[in-house]
């Protein structure tokens, strides 16, 4: 049986999906964004490693007070192998709903066995333009956005994250390009948009001032005008100005 590597487990979280969720934050990411505000999320460590049946376990004692769980990170898919193991084992034996919160950076052979398995994904969109997301992420989008048309054919995208980022990912060009990709899905998921927040961000990142609200306004106006409908504001922590 294989195990996991976990960073943290929250037992009750409401905003990691709908309902009451018991999180589960896996050890280990793929990209290395400079505004990552889980750094320690990122190295391949092996710490707190639980096999599949320990935390199906501790899943199974809390089952009746949770609609479900939701594996996030780091990038949780990074160990999908183990977590076929456990979501095959939760849905021969529970009712719970399985959600994954992703950088959408996803092995193709692991998403392939975890597409039936799950009943929701979140992915992050760090930015459309290849040479932005390699600044903000050392990273191609490519497999990204092939993971994000891939889950929503399936009919499985609970909603897709994109973090204004002032001066990197907030341009008219980037946020046209933007609309235009999620309009290109069809009907498309929620947009949840998110204002950069440089508090606890370190190197270059430091340098970039947290974005204000007219800022956030605006762009949020320039995604509107492109025709996209649902678009979630989280706009609850803005510098005052
Ligand atoms: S994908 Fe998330 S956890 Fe990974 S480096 Fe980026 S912000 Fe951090």
């Amino acid at each position: 049986m294989n195990s996991l590597y976990v960073n943290k487990i929250i037992d009750f979280s409401f905003v990691d999906g709908p309902g009451n969720r018991l999180a589960i934050f896996l050890q280990g990411c793929n990209l290395n964004c400079g505004y990552c505000h889980n750094p320690e999320t990122i190295p391949d460590a092996k710490v707190n490693s639980y096999t599949v049946q320990q935390l199906y376990d501790y899943i199974a004692k809390r089952k009746d007070f949770i609609t479900g769980i939701t594996v996030s990170g780091g990038e949780c898919t990074l160990q999908w192998q183990a977590l076929i193991e456990l979501f095959s084992l939760l849905k021969r034996e529970t009712a719970l709903t399985i959600f994954i919160d992703s950088n959408g950076n996803i092995d193709s052979e692991g998403l392939s066995y975890l597409l039936p398995l799950t009943d929701a994904f979140m992915l992050d969109i760090k930015a459309i333009d290849d040479d932005v997301h390699h600044q903000i992420t050392k990273t191609s989008n490519e497999v990204i956005l092939e993971t994000v048309r891939a889950v929503h054919k399936q009919n499985k995208l609970y909603e897709l994250r994109y973090v204004l980022i002032p001066g990197i990912n907030d341009s008219v060009d980037d946020l046209k390009k933007l609309a235009n990709f999620v309009l290109s899905l069809g009907d498309h998921p929620p947009l949840v948009l998110i204002p950069y927040r440089n508090h606890g961000v370190k190197g270059h990142f430091k340098s970039i001032p947290s974005m204000e609200k007219k800022q956030y306004n605006y762009a949020k106006e320039t995604l509107s005008s492109q025709g996209l409908k649902k678009i979630i504001e989280k706009n609850n922590f803005f510098t005052k100005k």
